[in-house]
């Protein structure tokens, strides 16, 4: 069978716990790779360079877009976000599957260029929920707080874009459909040409 990774993309709102699901889904499996962005955003106290994102300058993320080193590229508010090829392309030659956490645009792209990448949304278990997480967060004001959940209910909007929905009910378990439904996707008949043929090569000679 196919030895290759996959693409896998991953949305959701914010607060509706897709960190807290990347890491569990990582700390407890080994096939997995998270791909690192590069955005021209400042890095917020205890992020480090290389670690949650690479943070480069206007002019040198322009470059990168010139050279055509990005799988994926969007702007969000005022900044840019961007997924750079070389570790993504690597990481899945090794045999891993690869876990892009991008905005919509950016999904979109991918699923464009890439159309047997899979693309996961994630949903929190009710709209209630999300308010009650960014509250219990406490990171934001209120003000704030309003604002990413009107940006929820515009992101809403394209949901339909994604190949399955995830509701982040109970991590663990929810953490375990994520990983199944992944693998599930191995056994697509597209993943596994050489595969097929190989098969078919040993029946006309049999
Ligand atoms: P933050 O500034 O909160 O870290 O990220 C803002 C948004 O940008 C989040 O929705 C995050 O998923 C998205 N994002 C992070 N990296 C990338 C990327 O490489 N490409 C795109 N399109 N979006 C990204």
């Amino acid at each position: 069978m196919s030895g290759r990774g996959m693409l896998v993309v991953v949305s959701g709102f914010s607060g509706a716990g897709k960190g807290t699901l990347m890491k569990a889904l990582l700390d407890r499996y080994d096939n997995y790779a998270l791909s690192i962005s590069a955005t021209t955003r400042a890095p917020r106290e205890g992020e480090i360079d290389g670690r949650e994102y690479f943070f480069v300058s206007r002019d040198r993320f322009e470059e990168m877009i010139v050279q055509d080193a990005l799988i994926e590229y969007a702007q969000y508010v005022n900044n840019y976000y961007g997924t750079p090829k070389d570790y993504v392309f690597s990481q899945m030659e090794a045999g891993r599957d690869v876990i892009l956490e991008i905005e919509i645009q950016g999904a979109l792209k991918v699923k464009e260029r890439f159309p047997q990448a899979i693309l996961i949304f994630v949903m929190p278990p009710s709209g209630r929920e999300l308010k009650t997480r960014l509250i219990g967060r406490g990171t934001e004001s209120m003000e704030v707080i309003d604002a990413r959940l009107k940006r929820a209910a515009q992101e809403a909007e394209g949901i339909e874009a994604y190949d399955y929905i995830l509701v982040n009910d109970k991590i663990d378990q929810c953490v375990e459909t994520m990983h199944q439904l992944i693998q599930i996707q191995h056994l697509r008949a597209g993943e596994n040409e050489e595969f097929i043929t190989r098969i078919r090569e040993e029946l006309k000679n049999l």
